[in-house]
């Protein structure tokens, strides 16, 4: 009864909590670099916890196109303008926008010099800039190849030039991707892609094939993508796994070939999906390791190498978080939270994290993996048994089930990101 009582009396408490901090945290300043997931949602975040907080988000574009469901425009499932959003909703939350690049980060002045030459002082930084690609890790692969062999693994021209691509194809092209080694921006993206690409070309090119060409011997959601796949494209989606030959090691953009080390493959339609690494703001900062990626602590995400500047989202290794979107989002939201606290004077929170992947096989026929994440020695571990992926065996119409919550997560996320 006694905790009942003291608990109540905590609650009763809560409303007075913001306006204690605003207080102290009134002259907090927050610069965030990179309006995606991440970004634009722990800015907006922020300035709903505490709208003290001067915030300021610098993001060249004023226009962010989502990765989520791009692969829904290849397979003319989704427009184009489905995938994008602006920034109103961020500025009406009360967040400054800043609409340049961030060219440099000087940890020890704690500030941010703007493209545009402007500097921002801040007393946290969070940079959410998502991954650039490791250009020539492929042989021959560079921002030149990319628009004869595009990689479409930032959504956006690249989209529309695989979707014409396609399009443009003679019926019975062969189309080849290739889906680099581990850690990469979404794990299971290559395989919904590839499923995505069969459904299109089942409709409108059905004597195609795809071939996919993997670094690595075993994928997320491996066996439910598989059964999908000779459940409803037989004989069209060949998947070489890195022990048969699967790695590319370098690729010629003027006759569309990959080169493995087993062999040649000539393509009508060329999807390379390259290396990757933290954005290169986060490299300049200081803030990634050799790996190319951004160590981080698990409760604040504040980054192990150099103090007062948080790395969210793509960039950071999260341990067992997946580079996704919802993990973006989730990160986002335990960061601003711990940011509010810590320029309050307080200790922030052990939080619980979430993330699900869902991933199309068909318009109507969907899959997910969810995990549940702690901090644990230093770094976030799953809590096992906490997740799961969706059953091998599905009845009652659970697939097309899951493509539904997969459009409604979709329209969450946008909406709670971008406003
Ligand atoms: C084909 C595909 C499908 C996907 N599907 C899903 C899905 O179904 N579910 C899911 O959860 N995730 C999915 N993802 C993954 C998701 O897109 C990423 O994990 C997510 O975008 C990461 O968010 P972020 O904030 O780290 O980076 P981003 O969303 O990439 O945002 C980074 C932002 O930083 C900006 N930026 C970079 N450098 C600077 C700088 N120097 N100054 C200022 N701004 C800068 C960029 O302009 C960009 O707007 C998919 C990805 C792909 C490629």
């Amino acid at each position: 009864m006694a905790t009942r009582r003291s608990l109540l009396k905590a609650a009763a408490l809560l409303p007075l909590a913001p306006a204690i901090a605003s207080a102290q945290a009134a002259s907090g300043k927050v610069v965030v670099v990179g309006g995606g997931f991440g970004g634009a949602t722990v800015a907006r975040t922020i300035k709903a916890l505490q709208p003290a907080t001067d915030v300021t988000l610098v993001e060249p574009n004023a226009t962010y196109t989502s990765c989520p469901f791009s692969n829904s425009v290849l397979a003319g499932l989704h427009d184009m303008a489905q995938q994008q959003f602006g920034y109103d909703g961020v500025q009406r939350a009360g967040v400054k926008i800043a609409a340049t690049q961030a060219a440099s980060v000087d940890v020890d002045a704690r500030s941010v010099a703007l493209a545009d030459g402007t500097r921002l002082p801040y007393d946290r930084l969070v940079l959410s800039p998502g991954i650039e690609f490791v250009w020539g890790a492929i042989e021959g692969y560079d921002e030149a190849a990319a628009q004869k062999m595009p990689h479409a693994w930032k959504a956006g021209p690249q989209t529309i030039l695989l979707r014409d691509q396609l399009r443009a194809m003679e019926d019975g092209g062969l189309v080849v991707m290739s889906a680099p080694a581990n850690p990469f921006r979404c794990p299971p993206g290559p395989y919904e892609r590839a499923s995505l690409i069969a459904y299109w070309l089942k409709i409108w090119k059905p004597k195609s094939k795809l071939l996919l060409l993997d670094a690595k011997d075993a994928f997320s959601k491996q066996r439910l993508f598989q059964n999908g796949w000779a459940e409803l494209y037989p004989g069209m989606i060949e998947w070489v796994p890195l022990s048969q030959g699967g790695k590319v090691t370098s690729v010629d953009p003027a006759t569309l070939t990959f080169v493995t080390e087993f062999g040649r493959h000539k393509a009508a339609v060329a999807n390379v999906i390259p290396p990757q690494r933290a954005g290169a703001i986060a490299r300049q900062a200081g803030v990634a390791d050799r790996t190319g990626w951004c160590p981080v602590e698990p409760v604040a995400f504040e980054s192990t190498l150099r103090p007062n500047v948080h790395v969210i989202g793509d960039s950071a290794i999260m341990g067992g978080m997946p580079k996704s979107a919802f993990a973006a989002n989730a990160q986002a939201k335990v960061c601003a939270a711990a940011l509010v606290d810590l320029l309050a004077g307080r200790q922030p929170q052990q939080p619980i994290l979430i993330n699900t992947c869902y991933s199309l096989v068909a318009a109507d026929y969907g899959i997910s993996i969810a995990g549940v994440y702690r901090p644990d020695n230093g770094r976030l571990v799953e809590i096992p048994g906490a997740g799961g992926v969706s059953p091998l065996e599905a009845v009652g119409g659970l697939r097309g089930q899951e493509a539904l919550y997969a459009s409604s997560w979709y329209r969450t996320i946008t909406a709670e990101t971008f406003g």
